[in-house]
């Protein structure tokens, strides 16, 4: 068995806070929280997530919403390392997973250079969280054998994401697909998907998964652009492609369940 963790004064610990339902913390996540003496948090955390704070621990919003503008990179990448080097236990909060499209590895290696002592503790990602609020599975032996992970949100500079090349790739492997920051981009990942996926594959939109403003929407690949507009959900949102949605109906028919049993 593993030792358990200890979060000690001087270190930090980049935390996954899982998609928003508090009850979705792991064990450790919430062990380094409350270990905390100052907290630097992103704004997809939620506020039950920070209920396992410590009374008068320092608490850092930096993100982007809430009308203000989004602490740059380099500034949370210096107060980590101011606040270790002055002695406390800083634990930096990200929403979902640290190392899925959380900018957690270049915090690690920044904190590394700098000498500072670093631990990294897995959330739930929103693109895991997302379908499973559905009842429905990302991977199933009769329609997907793989999951990708993909962003719909380039680096200025970056061509980003080759949606035509991934769309043949799923087509051809059946891999479902999860797209992240998607929502903004969504005409253009809809046209270019459709060059290599058929119009009728169904997909899932899921905002504000696991938290009581939850909504979604199943829809297609060839409606996904009008279904946004038309059920007027935005960012924060996962939008799942692929044959599993459209098992949701088939896996939930009594039918189904007794061929399973
Ligand atoms: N590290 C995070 C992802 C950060 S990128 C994780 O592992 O989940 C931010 C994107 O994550 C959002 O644009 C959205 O696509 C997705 N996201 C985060 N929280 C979400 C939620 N509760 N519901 C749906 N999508 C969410």
């Amino acid at each position: 068995m593993p030792t358990p963790s200890e979060f000690l004064p001087g270190t930090v610990a980049l935390v996954g806070a899982g998609p928003g339902d508090p009850e979705l913390l792991t064990l450790k996540a919430v062990k380094a929280i409350a270990s905390a003496t100052v907290l630097l948090v992103d704004d997809l955390v939620s506020d039950g997530v920070l209920a396992h704070a410590r009374p008068g621990a320092r608490i850092v919003h930096v993100g982007k919403r809430g009308g203000c503008k989004s602490t740059p990179q380099a500034f949370i990448e210096k107060l980590m390392v101011m606040a270790a080097r002055e002695g406390e236990m800083v634990v930096r909060l990200k929403g979902g997973d640290p190392f899925i499209f959380g900018r957690g590895g270049e915090e690690v290696e920044h904190l590394r250079a700098a000498g500072i002592e670093v631990q990294v503790v897995n959330g739930i990602t929103a693109g895991l969280a997302g379908l499973t609020t559905l009842g429905v599975p990302l991977t199933h032996r009769e329609h997907a054998h793989g999951v990708v992970f993909v962003t719909g949100h380039a680096k200025p500079g970056d061509s980003g994401t080759d949606w035509q090349a991934l769309a043949r790739t799923a087509h051809q492997a059946r891999l479902t697909l999860v797209i992240y920051m998607g929502v903004s981009s969504a005409a253009q990942i809809q046209r270019d998907l459709l060059t290599g996926l058929p119009a009728h594959t169904p997909l899932a939109i899921v905002q504000n998964a696991t938290l009581p403003s939850q909504r979604h929407a199943v829809s297609t690949l060839g409606e996904l652009r009008a279904t946004l507009d038309h059920e007027g959900l935005g960012s924060p949102a996962v939008i799942v492609v692929g044959d599993v949605v459209g098992g949701l109906a088939a896996l939930q028919a009594p039918d189904a369940l007794a061929r399973t049993a």
